[in-house]
């Protein structure tokens, strides 16, 4: 089966066009990510790419969005943020981590924590200056560096265990540093990072004077007992943190686009000031069945982890058989996996590979890298799926042999 592509519009010869393209956008392209979510709708391939679950959101959520929309929640809630849902938030981190938080003066609700991540950035860096992020990475980390005109200055994860060199990340920080990204746990590792490395990070982050953005959107999806530790929790980093979490990945929403930004006053100001000219806001009905969600019982985390572990033992299963070598991932819902069984020259034929002749979408390693040989023999495959799902990918995987 080939992939069938679409037929570009023609557009007048692109010289003329030129001037039109800005310089800020000439450095990234579209995300593989949901380049590979359309290619497996047009192929109806079985989709291990994208990262959103196939199955049914919480009913409760559900209910809850349809009663705020009855209950008129249907105009602009405060910019920054529905108090409720504010104050649902702070109540969070003081009951799962006692982090005390100003709802008037440290959260800003944003659409998603992509908006999240890249409003944080813009608020807080200036062209020119030094942003640390760890590799492989997330790729929108590119694009929001990209956008900020900010250098992006890489330290690599090793795999098997996807660890750091601490003298490596030592000479990453300089006079020009401003933040360093981590994202814990890892998009697309699946690595944790540990209380010794944040203290690392955090020793360097007031030695160069330079902030900690996390990316903590998996907080709830931890495996074989690992605890998450949220950036605000690190003696010190309460002023240099800047927390960036969703409720995308730990209730099944990943459409519903609500975020949140946790920071120090001063930080908070900027980055809602960004976030107020590039959003306005998040859907408030949705932002009010957040209040029924973070509320949500223990249980239901509990529920959320034990579940998403057994699908990564059953896909690592999966992937084995098939020829894959995987790197176990100890959170989040990807498993990073070695192609070199397979013999391809790069991860892009595989990928394209594994779409035409198994009916399967995955990520190419290569587009967390920012420099793609790095990433050519590694595949990213998730797993936040159906046992039907899974199944299907392990039949059609067959077809590989
Ligand atoms: N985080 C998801 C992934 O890595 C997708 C996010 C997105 O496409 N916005 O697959």
């Amino acid at each position: 089966m080939a992939v069938p592509v679409e037929k570009p519009r023609v557009l007048p010869p692109s010289a003329s066009r030129e001037r039109f393209r800005s310089l800020r956008t000439e450095n990234f392209t579209e995300s593989v990510i949901r380049e590979m979510t359309r290619l497996a709708i047009q192929c109806d391939a079985v989709n291990l790419a994208q990262g959103f679950p196939d199955f049914p959101a919480p009913g409760v959520l559900k209910q809850a969005a349809h009663q705020a929309i009855d209950a008129e929640f249907n105009q602009y809630s405060i910019t920054w943020g529905a108090k409720p849902f504010r104050d649902a938030i702070a109540a969070k981190y003081k009951r799962w981590y006692g982090i005390e938080l100003d709802p008037e003066r440290e959260i800003t609700v944003c659409c998603g924590s992509t908006e999240g991540m890249i409003a944080s950035l813009l608020a807080v860096t200036n062209p020119g200056e030094e942003v640390i992020v760890f590799e492989p990475y997330y790729e929108n980390y590119g694009p929001d560096t990209e956008l900020c005109s900010a250098a992006r200055r890489i330290v690599p994860l090793r795999p098997p265990d996807w660890s750091f060199d601490p003298d490596e990340l030592k000479r990453a920080f300089n006079s020009r540093t401003k933040a360093i990204i981590v994202t814990s746990p890892n998009n697309p590792t699946g690595k944790i990072f540990s209380r010794e490395e944040f203290a690392l990070i955090a020793r360097l982050c007031h030695e160069f004077d330079a902030l900690c953005i996390t990316d903590e959107i998996y907080e709830h999806i931890l495996y074989d007992g690992v605890e998450h530790i949220p950036i605000l929790a690190i003696p010190g980093m309460r002023e240099r943190g800047i927390l960036v979490n969703s409720m995308s990945k730990t209730y099944s929403v990943t459409g519903w686009r609500v975020g949140w930004v946790l920071a120090a006053p001063d930080l908070t100001d900027s980055i809602r000031k960004v976030h107020d000219f590039l959003t306005v806001g998040a859907a408030h009905p949705l932002q009010m069945a957040g209040v029924t969600a973070l509320a949500l019982p223990e249980s239901y985390y509990q529920g959320l982890a034990a579940e998403y572990q057994k699908r990564r033992d059953h896909i690592l299963g999966v992937l084995e058989e098939t020829g894959f070598r995987c790197f176990l991932p100890k959170g989040a819902y990807y498993v990073m996996a070695d192609i070199s069984g397979f013999g391809f020259d790069n991860d892009t034929d595989f990928a394209l590979h594994l779409l035409e002749r198994a009916g399967v979408a995955a990520v190419p390693g290569s587009s967390f890298f920012s420099n793609p040989a790095d990433g050519r023999q590694l595949i990213r495959f998730c797993f936040c799926k159906k046992y039907e799902t899974l199944e299907l990918a392990r039949q059609r995987l067959k077809r590989l042999a």
